[in-house]
């Protein structure tokens, strides 16, 4: 189901909680809602739909990689980068980092692990920062 974007910042500054098997729904939810803006979106968190749940999805070329409770567990390479938001307007100047390793559980709660570089990474990086109520 595609959900309203949340825009309320007050909303989207509080840290979100750990998601479990009952938010399943919420992981099906925030990839309808990332497919349905694709043209303007290249990842979304789980609270820019209203949830406050650690659950992020980043496009892939066509595919929504998902990722419940992500947690960056290696960084390397920090730079500046501008980034724009679905729930704000205009762009914001952030620090990144090139490569990084992620520890998450998959949308069928197995647990990963697995190294991303460049701009994946930093999509990666900006959803990650949603679940823990950082707003670029
Ligand atoms: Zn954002």
């Amino acid at each position: 189901m595609i959900r309203p974007i949340m825009k309320d910042v007050l909303f989207l500054s509080q840290s979100s909680e750990e998601a479990t098997r009952e938010d399943a729904a919420v992981i099906r939810d925030l990839v309808d809602t990332l497919n349905a803006h694709r043209d303007g979106c290249v990842g979304m968190a789980a609270n820019m739909i209203g949830v406050r749940r650690r659950i992020i999805a980043v496009c892939l070329g066509p595919m929504a990689l998902t990722m419940v409770n992500p947690v960056i567990v290696a960084k390397r390479g920090e730079y500046e980068a501008e980034e724009g938001c679905l729930s704000l307007t205009g762009v914001r100047k952030c620090r990144r980092f090139r490569d990084i390793e992620v520890s998450y559980l998959d949308a069928s709660f197995l647990p990963r692990r697995q190294k991303y570089t460049g701009w994946i990474a930093q999509i990666i990086q900006h959803e990650i920062d949603h679940c823990n109520g950082v707003i670029i």
